[in-house]
This record gives structure tokens, C-alpha cells and sequence, in this order.
């Protein structure tokens, strides 16, 4: 499940088969959801033994799982012991889950939880696919699209998330459409150019949160590597490069990022892109001082009075903590 098509059948090929095996094997996995090479009946017994010696089959295991109204959490074990989680979500247009890209985070935005564990690793590929794959067994449906927003920041871990933006976009596999795939990062700028290259027409999404480095120097360390000025710059080539519309995402943090001055400073700095705000209610915590902001209509109409496009985020799964910015990779 780490390998691409392509990848298969160059590992084929090196053993002197057909290459076109590798879609049988990736029907088997992703159509039909048989996982026990033995049962690949239309390879020849030989081979079954082959891939059965070349490969582990060995799955992540969902450890637990916390229901709350239109929302599943599920915590899963990975083959060293470690621990991560993602969400499934209902929309009226479909089912979408939240997945996690790293064992911890390293990025240490003061008001996110995932964050206080500090990277352990990057998930493998078939880390996050199996992600997906255990999901739509456990309800028996199909998944639609997908968020990389869970633990740890997606391109930190670049070429394993965009090898699992592949695999699961595969059109006679799981077969996520690439306008249905997120990925949000906090704003690593060389990632981002290179992202402008990536050839699906997957969706970004920027945690930017402060319309100034003033502020953003304060919740968001990355802030002092890459500031707002240069990350705008690498969102305006991206714009020009893809054509594709950018999500920008801003935290409501009471007292902090949330006044009328922010929102008119914010319409300011992305007046012209093809950008869109979501403003997303913070989710509270026990453990950080941060309040939800009580200011996000006036917030939200200021913005619109600026012509800016803005979107307030469904709240999910507050209830069994697995709303955004609450998800743990310690099983505590
Ligand atoms: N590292 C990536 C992916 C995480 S996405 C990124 O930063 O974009 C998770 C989103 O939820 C980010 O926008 C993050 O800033 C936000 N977030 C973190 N803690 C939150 C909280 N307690 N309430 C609401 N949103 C939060």
C-alpha cells in the first residue's frame, strides 16, 4: 500500500513479469478489499509465494473508536507501537476523513494540541492509506474525500503524502477524486512551490491565522522561517502557476487575532487573490489558554464587506475531542 501503480509495475517488471499485474493486485487490494496475497486466485500460485515473500502485509490496527453525532474518531496502532488518529466525517454530500500525516509535529502553533507531542516520525504511505482503507471497511461505505489535517503537517512529510495523494486517487482503486483531496500545511514555502508542480489538481489549504507578523510570530513559530510576506509571495506564483482557488484558514482566537482591525488588515493582504477564508471556531482545550473567539459574525461580515470570500467551518466532533487541533498521538 505504499506503492503507486507505476511503482508496481516496475517492482513486476524486476522480477520478470508482466507489468500488467500490478493492476490485478491493485484491484484486489482496493476493488475487491482482499488483503491475503493467498487469495490473489487469478496470479499463479509461484507468484502469490513471491509476493508473499517480497512483501509485509502486516496492517495498522484501529485500537479504539469514539462515536459522536456525525462524527467518528478512531485511534490506530501502528506496526512500532505508535500511536495516531483520524475523523470521519458526514456531510450531506458524502463521507470524508480526516487523516494524520506524522507521529507528532514538530511545527508547535501554541494553540494546537496534536502539537504538544513533538514529531516522532513521518508516516509511511501505506500509513495513511491504510487510514482510509480500515475506515470504509469498518462502515461498510465509501469514502469521498479526503483532508490531510490531522497530526503533524503534511509537508514535512512531502513525497510519502503526495505518493498517498496518488494511490488513493487512482481511478480502479479507492479512486478519491484529486478535486476532493485537501492538504493543509502551515506554510512551509519551498513545499509550496514545489506543490505548484504536482500534476492532480489536488486542493491547498494555508493555516495562515494572523493578518500580521506581529501576531503570527506569537501563535505560530514557522512565522520566523517563512513570514507573511513570503508566503503570500509563494501563494501569488502558486496562484499563477495552477489556476486553482486557495483555502486560506484563520483560527478565531478570542482576544487575539479575532478584532475588526484583523479583518480588515486580512481583506487587505488577500484582496485580488483567488483565495477563500475559512474561519475556523477554535476548538478549546484543557491543557492551553486559548479561548474561542466570541466575534466571528462580525468577523466573518467584515470580511464579506471587503469582497472577500469567507466560509465559517462546521463544528465536528468537539464532544470525543476529535474536533480540529484536538487530536493526540499519545494514547492517554
Ligand atoms: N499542519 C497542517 C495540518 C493541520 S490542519 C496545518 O497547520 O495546516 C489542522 C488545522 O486546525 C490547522 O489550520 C490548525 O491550525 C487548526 N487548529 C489547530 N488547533 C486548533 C484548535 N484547537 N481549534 C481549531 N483549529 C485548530
Amino acid at each position: 500500500m505504499s506503492l503507486t501503480k507505476e511503482a508496481l509495475e516496475d517492482y513486476f517488471l524486476s522480477i520478470g513479469e508482466k507489468k500488467y499485474k500490478a493492476e490485478q493486485v491493485l484491484e484486489w487490494l482496493y476493488i475487491h478489499k482482499e488483503w491475503d496475497i493467498a487469495n490473489f486466485t487469478n496470479l499463479k500460485k509461484e507468484l502469490r509465494e513471491t509476493l508473499k515473500k517480497d512483501f509485509n502485509t502486516d496492517f495498522i490496527k484501529i485500537k479504539r473508536k469514539e462515536e459522536g453525532s456525525l462524527v467518528k474518531k478512531y485511534l490506530f496502532e501502528l506496526l512500532d507501537g505508535n500511536f495516531i488518529e483520524a475523523v470521519l466525517m458526514e456531510h450531506d454530500y458524502g463521507k470524508s476523513v480526516c487523516v494524520s500525516s506524522e507521529v507528532g509535529c514538530n511545527m508547535g502553533c501554541k494553540f494546537c494540541e496534536s502539537g504538544r507531542l513533538k514529531k516522532v516520525r513521518g508516516l509511511e504511505t501505506y500509513e495513511m492509506v491504510e487510514q482510509i482503507l480500515l475506515i470504509e471497511n469498518d462502515i461498510k461505505d465509501k469514502i469521498n474525500s479526503v483532508v490531510v489535517m490531522g497530526i503533524g503537517e503534511p509537508f514535512d512529510n512531502y513525497d510519502n503524502v503526495l505518493n498517498f495523494v496518488k494511490i488513493i486517487n487512482y481511478p480502479k482503486g479507492l479512486a478519491i477524486g484529486s478535486r476532493h483531496i485537501t492538504i493543509s500545511t502551515c506554510g512551509l514555502v519551498p513545499k509550496i512551490e514545489e506543490f505548484s508542480n504536482f500534476p492532480l489538481q489536488v486542493n491547498l489549504a494555508v493555516s495562515l491565522h494572523a493578518p500580521n507578523d506581529a501576531i503570527r510570530d506569537k501563535i505560530m513559530p514557522i512565522n520566523k522561517v517563512y513570514n507573511i510576506s513570503k508566503l503570500m509571495a509563494s501563494l501569488r506564483k502558486y496562484l499563477l502557476k495552477t489556476n486553482r482557488r486557495i483555502t486560506i484558514e484563520y483560527v478565531m482566537l478570542n482576544m487575539v487575532n479575532d478584532s475588526l482591525d484583523c479583518a480588515y488588515e486580512l481583506a487587505h493582504l488577500l484582496k485580488g487573490m483567488n483565495v477563500y477564508v475559512n474561519l475556523i471556531p477554535y476548538n478549546e482545550t484543557n491543557n492551553l489558554e486559548f479561548k474561542k473567539s466570541t466575534r466571528i459574525k462580525e468577523f466573518k461580515d467584515a470580511l464579506t464587506s471587503q469582497g472577500i470570500n469567507v466560509t465559517v467551518r462546521k463544528e465536528f466532533g468537539d464532544s470525543i475531542s476529535a474536533a480540529c487541533g484536538q487530536l493526540r498521538s499519545k494514547e492517554v
